[in-house]
């Protein structure tokens, strides 16, 4: 068995069973690409069993606190059931379902998400990558299915040392018969959404903002939204749940007419969002899309006058890491403050940041001051997090990648 020492006092982090092993933390000790390694304290104490990387600066991540633990296949089956066991008891109006969250379920390293009958999965760490086919077949067993597509593109990866992988793990074409499907649906709360998971981004889908959607979907509905700009708006979900709303708000006796204007700056993207309007029964002249910058676009519907009730902020990742914080912070300022001027006195704007560099009380604060730049106060009606089935844990506050703010413009 090999063993990690860490320097004198490293031991701190772990002791509140916090996950990660940083390279400075180390004072000797390794093994080969994602072995499992024993983690001691400077003078000898068991912390934890841990998968080593030698290439990341997270140099392990911790399988587990228990030293009686053995991490060995059933030992993945049991993460992987408990993983499953519980989205069953999260409230998920869908069945486009995060399965396994990595280190919020005791799997760093590991995403799974369900479409309907199949799975995609990413490994994203050496640890994960090393017990690939244990995982494969447990989730495969403790769901009941037997398709498992492979979407271990993601940049982090090449940290790790890592190439890419991509394709079918289990339940490829075989000899004679018709690859599966990798253009998939998904039924969420009231809509009919596709994706490729081949093709699309992360695993084919953010299913993190399932709710935040359908919460924009009630405001459209209550408050009658009559111009939404919907910005990075990828595959059009905001567009579909902001159309739902207006529509509700029309069959009550609202005023009706509203219109949805999408932007993105991936052409696939938005051909699927204009599918998804056809898709869902929605007059496709209600809205439209643009393929642009989106900084750009906010810059030139200033420039002309143009005013919006509502707007989605819903930007990629601008800070990976906290190393990251300053610039993205800048981008943020900039985008809301564009926004926060574009919208009409009580207006709404849902703002997002799934930076894990940037805490939910930074974000706050880079809003707050963008009002300030713009000259715009406005109430905070309600702050938003990625869907249940993406949780942060005690254990793990850095699972808190995904938040957002409901700002309602002052008239
Ligand atoms: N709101 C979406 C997810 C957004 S993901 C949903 O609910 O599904 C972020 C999107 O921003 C991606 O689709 C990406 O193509 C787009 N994007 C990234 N940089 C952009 C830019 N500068 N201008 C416009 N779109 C951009």
């Amino acid at each position: 068995m090999k063993t990690l020492r860490l320097r004198p006092g490293k031991e701190r982090s772990l002791l509140r069973r916090h996950p990660w092993i940083f390279e400075s933390a180390i004072a000797k000790g390794g093994g080969d690409s994602g072995e499992t390694v024993r983690v001691e304290s400077h003078e000898g104490q068991f912390l934890a069993w841990a998968a080593f990387s030698p290439s990341s600066r997270i140099r392990a991540r911790v399988w587990s606190f228990d030293e009686a633990q053995r991490i060995d296949a059933p030992f993945f089956i049991a993460a992987c059931a408990r993983a499953i066991i519980a989205r069953a008891r999260f409230d998920v109006q869908s069945d486009g379902v995060r399965l396994v969250h990595g280190e919020s379920d005791g799997l760093p390293g590991l995403i799974v998400d369900r479409y309907g009958d199949t799975l995609v999965a990413q490994f994203t760490s050496a640890g994960t990558e090393r017990w690939k086919n244990v995982l494969a077949d447990a989730l495969l067993r403790e769901t009941g299915l037997s398709k498992l597509y492979e979407r271990s593109d993601a940049s982090v990866r090449a940290l790790e040392g890592l190439e890419p992988a991509t394709g079918w793990l289990r339940g490829g074409p075989v000899a004679g018969a018709e690859a599966p499907p990798v253009e998939l649906s998904i039924h969420e709360h009231q809509w009919m959404l596709t994706l490729n998971i081949a093709e699309g981004h992360k695993t084919g889908f953010y299913l993190d903002q399932r709710d935040s959607r359908k919460r924009f979907a009630e405001y459209a509905r209550r408050l009658g939204f009559q111009h939404v700009l919907n910005c990075f708006c990828y595959t059009g979900g905001f567009s579909v749940a902001a159309l739902a709303g207006m529509r509700a708000a029309e069959a009550a006796g609202g005023p009706g007419g509203g219109r949805v204007v999408s932007i993105d700056s991936s052409g696939p993207a938005l051909e699927r969002a204009r599918a998804h309007v056809a898709l869902n029964g929605f007059d496709p002249n209600r809205a439209s899309f643009l393929d642009a910058d989106v900084n750009a676009s906010l810059r030139q519907f200033l420039k002309e006058g143009q005013r919006f009730d509502a707007i989605i902020l819903d930007p990629p990742k601008f800070a990976p890491t906290a190393a990251h914080a300053d610039r993205a912070a800048r981008a943020y300022k900039d985008i809301n403050r564009l926004a926060l001027q574009l919208l009409t006195p009580g207006g709404v704007l849902f703002t997002f940041s799934c930076s894990g560099g940037i805490s939910a009380d930074l974000f706050h604060k880079i809003v707050a001051s963008a009002g300030a730049d713009a000259g715009v106060d406005g109430y905070i009606v309600e702050r938003l997090a990625g869907a249940p089935d993406h949780p942060m844990t005690l254990d793990f506050p850095e699972g808190e990648y995904l938040k957002g703010l409901v700002v309602m413009r002052k008239s």
